[in-house]
């Protein structure tokens, strides 16, 4: 599974993604960038979209609360104080906290916590797709077959054409 899940809008990722997809690899990501345009090759049905799309995020921005969604959800509550516990950390004690602070601070600009029942409820159809093995098998190689429009000669041919204005000696 390829994890392409930084917040909508925050440039989820450029092409790296694209070469997980066209080696098989289900893609697990926000509505954003070449997330955007690997769904659309391979169907919605074939990826797994979860959270805020790109207008949603800027306006949810400005009212953000992260204490909504940890008084609001058992899950989260239970994730954040794990994290704030020295559960992963018993040798360190502390070294997470930097990061409950951030995802807890007022307005916190990436809305992680927005985010975060979605992603979970998008992990759980994973896990039950992956169970499913012929399923799983047909949707990698759904992505394979339907990715090859990301390859580099075409968008290098395209760049020629388009930006650069130049022809190949071979044409
Ligand atoms: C594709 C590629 C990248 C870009 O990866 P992103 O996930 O799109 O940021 C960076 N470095 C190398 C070596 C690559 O092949």
């Amino acid at each position: 599974v390829s994890e392409q899940i930084s917040t909508a809008g925050m440039e989820a990722s450029g092409t790296g993604n694209m070469k997980f997809a066209m080696n098989g690899a289900l893609t697990i990501g926000t509505l954003d960038g070449a997330n955007i345009e690997i769904a659309e090759q391979v169907g919605k049905e074939n990826i797994y979209i979860f959270g805020l799309t790109v207008d949603e995020v800027a306006a949810f921005r400005s009212t953000y609360e992260p204490k909504t969604f940890y008084d609001g959800d058992p899950g989260v509550k239970r994730v954040l104080k794990a994290l704030f516990s020295n559960r992963f950390c018993p040798d360190e004690p502390g070294i997470f906290k930097p990061v409950f602070s951030q995802l807890m601070g007022i307005r916190e600009h990436y809305l992680h916590l927005a985010d975060f029942r979605s992603y979970v409820q998008a992990q759980e159809r994973i896990g039950t797709d992956f169970k499913d093995r012929s399923k799983w098998l047909s949707m990698s190689l759904r992505n394979i077959c339907r990715t090859g429009i990301f390859s580099s000669d075409r968008t290098i041919k395209e760049y020629a054409d388009e930006i650069w204005g130049i022809q190949s000696q071979r044409e």
